[in-house]
């Protein structure tokens, strides 16, 4: 079964290097392909998303699956209703299993998940929105968050880093991880989502270019980098996957590439205690 990346194959598949030196057997971090599940059709083969129109007990089947790969039961999922807002929710073992099995079971209305427990499995769906993970290696927080143009305008990233602010986390204890999206290669937005992205303060260059009277490519990874920045987390503690889920027809499903019809993948964090 080919699911990539996670633990040792994350270098591979997200180009990554130090986010790394955080992998052990305990901190399980990575995202899905879609390849290694029974899905059939435009949701071949490793669809992980309940709301589409992929045959529930397929999905099932491909999370547990992955649940086995990653010895992550899925009792010990929590699974949101995305919404593409900013909203982010601390889960607790009180959520354990939220959405897992069925969609509408999910926490609601909900794109960021964090959680200071462990033994949790924090997991979000994609297909071309920016996977975003953080972490603090000297609290052992970790959390997740969604963020298409919508999630990444209303800055749920830095919504994040004000969450942990709460728990006593400062912003350059938090290291992050921003996941395989579809990049500026295949991303062309219009002059309603540019003028929000135009709007955002205090970033210096927005990566965009402008390809026609009110056509642009955005470049949404960088963007949540900036933005990451201005929450202040530091540069070097953020890593960019150079991955595009469009381009890549063979690793990934893509919104955009597939017309709406398609499969997810899933971004996944989770600590691990004996
Ligand atoms: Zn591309």
């Amino acid at each position: 079964m080919k699911l990539e990346p996670f633990n040792q194959d994350i270098e591979q598949v997200l180009k990554v290097t130090t986010w790394s030196k955080f992998f052990t057997e305990k901190l399980v971090v990575g995202f899905t392909t879609k390849s290694g599940g029974e899905s059939k059709a435009e949701y071949e083969s490793l669809n992980l998303g309940l709301h589409v129109q992929d045959e529930k007990t397929l999905v099932i089947s491909n999370r547990k699956k992955l649940a086995d790969i990653l010895h992550f039961p899925p009792e010990t999922w929590v699974c949101s209703e995305q919404t593409h807002k900013n909203k982010i929710a601390k889960v607790t073992k009180s959520d354990l299993g939220a959405g897992v099995f069925t969609y509408e079971d999910g926490i609601k209305d909900t794109d960021g998940l964090y959680t200071a427990e462990k033994n949790i499995l924090l997991t979000l769906c994609f297909a071309d929105c920016v996977p975003l993970y953080f972490y603090t290696p000297s609290k052992h927080i970790i959390g997740i968050a969604h963020a298409g143009w919508k999630g990444t305008v209303q800055d749920i990233a830095g919504e994040m880093v004000r969450a942990w602010g709460i728990e006593g986390v400062k912003p350059d204890e938090i290291h992050a991880l921003i996941g395989p999206s579809i990049g500026k290669c295949c991303y062309i937005v219009d002059d309603y989502v540019m003028n929000l992205v135009k709007g955002l303060d205090h970033i210096d260059s927005k990566p965009y270019e402008k390809i026609g009277d009110t056509q642009y490519r955005l470049e949404l990874k960088e963007l949540n980098y900036q933005l990451m920045v201005r929450a202040g987390i530091p540069p070097e503690n953020i890593q960019v996957s150079s991955y595009c889920t469009s381009c890549e027809n063979q690793l990934f499903f893509s919104h955009r590439r597939d017309s709406g019809k398609t499969g997810r993948m899933m971004s996944f964090i989770g600590f691990k205690e004996d």
